[in-house]
């Protein structure tokens, strides 16, 4: 495929003009091709103005249209074969079956999506029937379902080039639900987005959606993004990255002259307890399963554990010494870019300023920083330790964690305390830990999205029950989840009627319930009709 570097709007390639950036592979610092224009403003307003435009024809297709479209786009991206793998893996540095793995998941989730929109339940028909003779006042019929809010502006992360970008959750969602997508193509894999947008595009075509449902604009610097935050026929925007960048454009929606709901999906810390029964039964397989999770993918994921705590022993001196050998064999790999490389590093380098922190793990090979490469360091200190350094509760993007081994068993908790929300919060332990320590799990059940036994935090299974969310920072809306079918939730609202003639009703509040949708019906969860 030739890739041409400009804006598409509604499946159209937009004129090259203005500002130009390259992709750059990561490994070399080569610039690849072709140089890509950052969107005008007049280009933002030209695909929202389009998104807006369809957005009613889109919402009123039907579950099985949606679910239609939705294949379609799987289909379309497993057509897209080799070619989307090479540019991510070129973009990124992410080896190719890591990207075959990302195409896979983005692939399922479609289908995923696509069988449950057409199943339909989730938009949580609610039938209250009325009654003329109710006495003091009569009682009127009252019924409501989710529906769609309107254009929704995306930005994917850099880790994700396939997962969680283009062919993300949030795109495939969005179309789910009926929304129209702007998305903000990451500046560090254009390419990669640029070939992902043909699935989408071929598969509207394809499926006779409304071309407009879909653009996807560059840029490289705040400017776009802003703007696409700040249009006015953006009705919601959906964020995966960092924390800065999230919280700079939740306060940009929520800053507008009509403020919209933005959901920012950033990172967090991790933490991992590991509890004595545990650290007895299993120390040293915790320590090697550990530094598998802490260094896969360079640890460059929003679930990197970058926190373990354990109670002082021996069998816990054991641990620190297993899991440090596992990082010393560790060998450097390519970051995702030299931004994030740079910040990794200079981030090492603060901590091992520390006089608190000593470092107990690094891989013995050394690092080439032109290549990007990041090594791993494991650190360790105590629970005054980790009081006196705030900054090792937050994420440090990268292959780096910190044990920290604690006097007391209610060190643990006093931590749990005072930690930032966390988009997940892992425990080792045996049933009889869980009886003993029931106060830290009900601390972590206040601070973590996902609470994970005996297991990691990295690698999702991308389903209906998970949630891939938290308390602030993990995320700006806690309720929320950006993966997982219920992420389908941030891009509806409710919407009631009252008294409507049967005629004018949608499908899944008519009396005879035609689409067949679990609905609430005085009450009673039923399938019936009325
Ligand atoms: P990032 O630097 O925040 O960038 C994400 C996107 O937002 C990019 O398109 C970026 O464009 C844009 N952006 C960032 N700050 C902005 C601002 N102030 N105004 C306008 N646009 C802005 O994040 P990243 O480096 O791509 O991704 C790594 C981060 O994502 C890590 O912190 C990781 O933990 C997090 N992450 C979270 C999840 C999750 O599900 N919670 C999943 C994966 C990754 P520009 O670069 O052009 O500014």
């Amino acid at each position: 495929m030739e890739l041409h570097g400009g804006q598409i709007i509604g499946g159209e390639r937009s004129a090259l003009s203005g500002e130009v950036f390259h992709g750059v592979d990561p490994s070399s610092g080569e610039q690849l091709n072709p140089a890509y224009f950052e969107a005008t403003a007049d280009e933002i307003d030209q695909a929202l103005r389009l998104a807006e435009s369809v957005f009613d024809e889109f919402r009123k297709t039907t579950p099985g249209q949606r679910g239609a479209f939705l294949d379609a786009i799987a289909d379309e991206t497993e057509a897209l074969g080799d070619e989307l793998l090479k540019r991510a893996s070129a973009e990124t540095g992410h080896p190719l079956p890591r990207c075959a793995m990302e195409r896979d998941r983005a692939v399922n989730q479609a289908r995923l999506f696509a069988g449950f929109v057409r199943e339909g339940s989730w938009v949580d028909a609610r039938i209250d029937l009325g009654d003329s003779g109710r006495i003091p006042m009569p009682k009127p019929d009252v019924r409501s379902l989710m529906q769609p809010v309107g254009p929704i502006a995306i930005f994917g992360a850099s880790n994700f080039p396939i997962a969680i970008s283009v062919l993300g959750a949030d795109t495939i969602s969005a179309f789910a639900c009926g929304c129209p997508v702007v998305i903000k193509a990451h500046p560090a894999h254009p390419g990669t987005c640029e070939i992902a947008a043909q699935a989408v595009i071929a598969a509207a075509l394809k499926t006779g959606m409304p071309a407009g449902l879909f653009s996807m604009v560059h840029g490289k610097g705040n400017a776009v993004g802003e703007e696409l935050v700040r249009h006015p026929a953006t009705a919601a925007a959906a964020f995966t990255g960092s924390l800065g960048g999230g919280r700079s454009l939740f306060e940009t929606a929520s800053n507008r002259p009509i403020p919209i709901p933005f959901y920012a999906e950033m990172g967090s810390v991790n933490p991992i307890f590991v509890l004595p029964g545990a650290l007895a039964e299993r120390g040293e397989e915790i320590a090697g399963e550990f530094v598998g999770s802490l260094t896969m993918g360079v640890g460059q994921f929003c679930t990197n554990p970058g926190l373990v705590l354990g109670l002082k022993s021996e069998q816990w001196d054991n641990f620190s010494k297993s899991a440090a050998e596992k990082v010393g064999e560790f060998v450097p790999q390519t970051m995702l870019h030299a931004g994030i490389h740079h910040a990794f590093t200079s981030g090492v380098e603060e901590r091992k300023k520390s006089s608190d922190l000593h470092l107990v793990g690094e891989s013995s090979r050394a690092a080439s920083v032109e290549k990007s490469e990041a090594a791993c360091y494991l650190f360790e200190t105590n629970a005054e330790g980790l009081a006196a350094n705030p900054e090792l509760a937050e994420e440090l993007f990268g292959p780096v964690s910190t044990l920290v081994k604690c006097s007391e068993p209610s060190d643990m908790e006093a931590f749990a305390k005072t930690l930032s929300g966390s988009l997940t919060a892992s425990v080792h332990g045996t049933e009889k830990d869980l009886e003993e320590y029931a106060g830290l799990i009900s601390v972590l059940e206040k601070k973590a999205g996902r609470l994970i036994f005996n297991g990691y935090p990295v690698g999702l299974e991308v389903c209906h029950s998970i949630h891939h969310g938290g308390p602030y920072p993990a995320t700006c809306h806690s309720y929320f989840t950006s993966i997982g079918t219920r992420c389908i939730q941030r891009f509806v609202r409710p919407v009631c009627f009252q008294d409507w003639p049967q005629s004018a009703l949608p499908p899944e509040l008519k009396d005879e319930n035609p689409l067949e949708v679990l609905r609430i019906l005085d009450g009673e969860y039923t399938r019936d009709a009325v």
